[in-house]
């Protein structure tokens, strides 16, 4: 049985990168309980996304994990009922001179594993690479179109999708039509995901003239979701995309580690664990501090966030405590600002998905794996939330404007 994805809505996919948690977490004592470990479709009563891409490249790292997804197939071992889209990843063999598959090799993978859509093998044509960009386009071509003709003679159910990669607007539209050519009915865009908004854009405008009235046609855009663009990615015919990007901003970066669906941002409020974070292992091999002092400013700062949640603190008392401990962990920079900024609004109450309302103050604490990646998976609930919004309006729109016209 194949899973498919509606061309009428725009799917959202996310990446497979291992993102789980401890569903039994002792966020007091900082203690993983019975080993259980969860992802987000298994937390939340819906999964924030309406497929997963599953990279060749990822999975391969661990070895016992493929033999184990071998056996059961993908969607047991995600433990996951919607469509699984499987991709070579690219990005993992940027610098070599040719892709380590063989489309054969690739064709039965996706076949074996059970997946519902495949992604021919391709080369990623980037500015550290600008000589070999006519052949990466080849290759990338040529394999598509062997992995059609693999597909066809060894009748493999799954939804075959060519991928596309350029280095501008008329490369990517000739390659588009090469693959539209050649047979395809899902088309996969990579090579964008690094490449500003508008960037991105201008090749799908050139794109959509070649796709135009092709609306069978399905279109995947490999690693871009922006809020700002998904109107217009909607509207020039993408059909699918994905991006962690909201996933892992909850522990990269200082400022927007956690979202609202009003479209605040606020930064998570750093407490390493003094046994657990390099930083906090450094300053204490430094001999700066003692041990215990540090461990006391830590729990210190514990204590305090968690009676700030029951209004039983001062947010000055507060905000003293924990930018202190920060200057000790992180003497560069003062994020004072910032948490004054997130225990002022007290975000975490205002979201109403499992995990704030399950961990409350917890998850806007930036501390080890199993806040921080709750933290991720609340950011792609916001964001799967925010993307239904714009595409209900933009159908609303729609249908508003077909009834005038008729
Ligand atoms: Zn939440």
């Amino acid at each position: 049985m194949v899973r498919l994805m509606s061309h009428n809505k725009m799917s959202y996919l996310i990446p497979w990168w291992d993102d789980y948690v401890d569903l039994n977490y002792d966020f007091i004592d900082d203690e993983p309980t019975d080993g259980i470990k969860v992802t987000a479709h298994q937390i939340y009563d819906d999964p924030p996304y309406d497929g997963i891409l599953v990279s060749k490249a990822k999975i391969e790292e661990n070895k016992k994990n493929l033999r184990r997804i071998k056996k059961t197939g993908i969607h047991k071992y995600l433990e996951f009922e919607g469509p699984v889209f499987g991709d070579c990843g690219a990005y993992g063999y940027i610098k070599e001179d040719v892709p380590p598959y063989k489309t054969e090799e690739i064709g039965e993978y996706y076949h074996d594993l059970g997946f519902d859509y495949g992604v021919s093998v391709d080369h990623l044509i980037v500015k550290q690479f600008e000589e070999q960009k006519h052949k990466r386009y080849e290759i990338t071509m040529k394999n598509a179109e062997r992995f059609l003709d693999v597909h066809h003679s060894r009748g493999y159910e799954y939804i075959p999708v060519g991928a596309a990669q350029g280095w501008d607007t008329t490369s990517y539209k000739a390659s588009v039509r090469e693959l539209l050519d050649m047979g395809y009915q899902y088309i996969a865009i990579g090579g964008l995901t690094r490449s500003p908004t508008s960037t991105v854009l201008d090749v799908l405008r050139a794109i959509q003239e070649v796709l135009s009235n092709k609306e069978e046609i399905g279109v995947h855009l490999f690693g871009v979701a922006r809020l700002s663009a998904i109107k217009e990615m909607h509207k020039l015919g993408i059909t699918s995309f994905d991006s962690a990007s909201h996933l892992r901003r909850a522990w990269l970066g200082a400022k927007s580690n956690y979202m609202l669906p009003d479209g605040k941002n606020y930064a998570a409020i750093r407490i390493p664990q003094t046994d657990r974070s390099p930083k906090a292992r450094k300053i204490l091999n430094s001999g700066r501090i003692e041990p215990e002092e540090l461990e006391a400013m830590e729990e210190g700062c514990m204590g305090l966030m968690r009676m700030y949640e029951r209004n039983k603190a001062d947010i000055d008392e507060v905000l003293e405590a924990i930018v202190w401990y920060d200057s000790i962990i992180d003497a560069k920079k003062s994020h004072a600002d910032e948490y004054l900024k997130t225990l002022k609004d007290r975000p975490w109450e205002l979201c109403d998905c499992a995990i704030c309302r399950d961990v409350g103050v917890e998850v806007i604490i930036f501390r080890g794996n199993n806040r921080n990646r709750r933290r991720g998976f609340h950011n792609t609930w916001v964001f799967y939330n925010q993307l239904q919004r714009i595409l209900e309006e933009e159908d609303t729109i729609k249908q508003t404007t077909l009834k005038d016209f008729r």
